[in-house]
């Protein structure tokens, strides 16, 4: 299946997209991690939401920028504007799509996308970022 990154929509929506690690990875087969659209206004989310594109799991239609719901009243005003990204059918709909490694895969494929360019990954104090691949240097072996 096409990745996000191939959708005509994708240079628009690109620089609205914000990674937030939300737990410890469990390796690299099961990160952790949403993938957050924060649209500038009504307008962009609007359009946005009306977006289509195949499951990457399935090929069935779905929108790949949803709204999340509030979780009160009291939060709707700024609720409405809480956009995700998410690359297959609802869990409701079709759950093995969004547990496969098609969507996986996406997942991986859009957050390296977005830190390659924006370098925006929100990493929360409490949890450990990945750590860089060590050199030769850092790993104890000297200059001669
Ligand atoms: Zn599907």
């Amino acid at each position: 299946m096409i990745s996000f990154l191939f959708h005509a929509a994708f240079p628009e929506v690109a620089p609205f997209i914000r990674i937030e690690i939300y737990g410890r990875d469990g390796g690299p087969d099961r990160p952790r991690h949403r993938i957050e659209v924060d649209p500038p206004d009504d307008a962009a989310a609007g359009r946005w939401l009306a977006l289509t594109m195949p499951c990457v799991a399935c090929g069935t239609l779905i929108h790949p920028i949803r709204q999340r719901r509030p979780k009160s009243s009291r939060g709707r005003r700024t609720a409405r504007r809480h956009l995700y990204f998410a690359p297959t059918c609802p869990l409701s709909e079709r759950l093995p799509c969004s547990r496969g490694p098609a969507a996986r895969d996406e997942y991986l494929i859009i957050r390296r996308a977005i830190e390659w360019t924006t370098n925006k990954t929100h990493v929360p104090a409490a949890v450990t970022p990945v750590p860089q691949a060590q050199t030769l240097f850092a790993s104890g072996v000297r200059e001669p």
